[in-house]
């Protein structure tokens, strides 16, 4: 059985989540003179530290109980919380697969808590047991798992995911950042079933609002309270809120910009293909492709040289390059750049 409290470090579970004077008011009819701010401008006032309405926008989005979410500076940002309230440093474990989202481990090591890693097989997959040594290590405190996976783009079966749902006594985190391209994939569902499930997403992705730094994660009401006490005050700003509501306004935007940007990852799939210097291009169900090429530092150099800028890879895919899903424009003269480079 999860047993949230021994999972959550002593310190955190004894502290007491900041509350401003207000946290309890309604303030419409109140001479606000209790938080120091300035009495002038329109940005004076602090932002409300649940984000109610910004809550409201998303559960209607999401079709998810307000009281489930939690909003984050980014979802970068929640994921070093979940350190804060999981992990003791210097005797806490974390578990990543082997490539994967680079900041699990940045922010353990900044956490010092140890990093356990697996690697994932030639077709990015988790190999059969791989986790299976690891379920009674008591230190062990998260499995992250990334779903679509950054930076190879393929997704988690939802068996393996339930089955380590069901195995773990930790916390299982599903980062789903790039779950608005396949969101058939979402574990959404099982946030009844599993209490050891938070679910991250983020406003970055396909909601196009990167520059919002707006994420949220997903899950059982007593581990969101848990958010609630490590979390900074006032971590989202009102002017971020603002920009967050204004795209949840438009839910239709929203869905046709996913289907753009999903049918151009499949013709640049196809086209990837002809191309006689790319040696594989791997399945993706997010709006990235990670492509093996020949020669994958005179291709990144040709493009830099073309004012074109994609990710190198190749430390965690050999020989690979991250190319992200632009406009019909941008990706017709990324092609055009690639198909020059190997003639
Ligand atoms: N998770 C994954 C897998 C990501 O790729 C990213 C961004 N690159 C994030 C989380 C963080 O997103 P943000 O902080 O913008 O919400």
């Amino acid at each position: 059985m999860f047993d949230l409290d021994k999972i959550v470090r002593q310190n955190i579970r004894e502290l007491k989540a900041y509350e401003s004077a207000r946290s309890l008011l309604n303030l419409y009819d109140y001479t606000l003179l209790d938080s120091n701010e300035s009495p002038f401008g329109s940005y004076n006032r602090y932002p409300d530290n649940n984000y109610p309405r910004l809550k409201k926008y998303l559960s209607k989005f999401l079709d998810t109980s307000r009281k489930n979410i939690f909003i984050g500076n980014g979802s970068n940002e929640l994921i070093d919380l979940m350190f804060k309230i999981f992990c003791n440093p210097q005797k806490d474990s974390i578990f990543c697969f082997d490539p994967t989202y680079g900041i699990y481990e940045t922010y353990a090591k900044i956490a010092d808590v140890n990093i356990i890693s697996e690697k994932l097989d030639d077709n990015h997959t988790i190999k059969k047991n791989s986790l299976n040594e690891h379920y009674k290590n008591e230190n062990l405190k998260i499995i992250f798992l990334c779903s679509p996976n950054n930076p190879t783009g393929n997704i988690i079966d939802k068996k393996i995911i339930e089955s380590v749902l069901s195995r773990f006594q930790g916390v299982v985190v599903v980062d789903e950042a790039y779950i608005d391209f396949c969101i058939e994939y979402s574990c959404i569902d099982l946030l009844e079933k599993y209490k050891n499930l938070i679910i991250l997403r983020t406003m970055s992705k396909g909601l196009g609002l990167a520059g919002g730094r707006i994420g949220y994660a997903l899950s059982s009401k007593n581990i969101i309270n848990y958010f609630s006490k490590v979390c900074p005050p006032y971590n989202v700003s009102s002017l971020n809120e603002e920009a967050g509501i204004k795209c949840l306004k438009d839910p239709i935007l929203i869905q046709k910009r996913i289907e753009l940007i999903k049918n151009e990852l499949a013709t640049m799939e196809t086209k990837l293909k002809k191309i006689k210097g790319i040696k594989k291009v791997y399945n993706s169900k997010a709006n990235f492709i990670l492509v093996k090429v020949q020669d994958p530092i005179g291709l990144f150099e040709f493009l830099v040289k073309n004012k074109i800028l994609v990710r190198d890879r190749s430390n965690l895919v050999r020989d690979s390059l991250r190319l992200t899903v632009g406009t019909v424009p941008q990706n017709k003269l990324l092609l055009k750049t690639i198909e020059k480079y190997y003639e």
